[in-house]
């Protein structure tokens, strides 16, 4: 039995599902951007497994950036509505077609924060792709253009999303066993 296993109450979506929808994801981009200058974000570091999948879907040329971001009060998986940079781009985003590649959106905090922050510095235009969407949690409005599942209020790990940091090389997003799950203290 695998570590995780133990932590695990269901498989959410199997590794070839999520696959396939990504694929699509990539198609729906392609299509959106070409002929056109694309430029990708990715925030530290849920989107990661997520980005370098995108990134073989997608047939136009593109390139690629990083950010980090703390939430105040996380790993007590509450929004707290407030995130600080960690890491900036390396890059100017000005004049360019950004599109955000996120793992999940909870509250929206986080999100709206980062868009926020990208919209001041005048990119041509901005998008948002995340994985999953757990709209019924949304506690703040934002509009999300490419969406890889809308997804139960469950805390979900794997495929990026850590478990307390463990766990993001899972191929498949499972949901958390909360009996046998006891998060660190903080
Ligand atoms: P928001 O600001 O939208 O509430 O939260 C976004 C961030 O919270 C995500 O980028 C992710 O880091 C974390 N998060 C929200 N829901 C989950 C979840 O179900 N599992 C994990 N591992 N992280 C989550």
């Amino acid at each position: 039995m695998q570590p995780y296993q133990k932590f695990l109450s269901e498989v959410l979506i199997p590794e070839q599902e999520l696959q396939e929808r990504i694929r699509e994801l990539g198609k729906q981009i392609s299509e959106a951007y070409t002929g056109k200058d694309l430029h990708l974000i990715c925030i530290l570091r849920g989107g990661v497994m997520f980005l370098t999948d995108l990134m073989r879907s997608i047939s136009v040329p593109h390139s690629i950036d990083f950010m980090a971001i703390s939430s105040y009060g996380a790993g007590t998986r509450q929004a707290s509505g407030h995130v600080r940079l960690t890491m900036d781009l390396r890059d100017d985003i000005q004049g360019r077609n950004v599109v955000l590649v996120e793992d999940i959106v909870d509250s929206g905090y986080t999100l709206a924060s980062v868009l926020g922050l990208l919209a001041t510095r005048n990119p041509a235009s901005l998008k948002v792709c995340t994985l999953l969407d757990k709209s019924e949690r949304r506690e703040t409005e934002v509009s999300l253009d490419y969406v890889g599942f809308e997804i139960p209020n469950k805390y979900v790990f794997g495929y990026g999303l850590d478990l307390d940091e463990y766990y993001r090389d899972l191929p498949f997003i499972g949901v958390v066993n909360e009996e046998k799950y006891t998060p660190p203290e903080d």
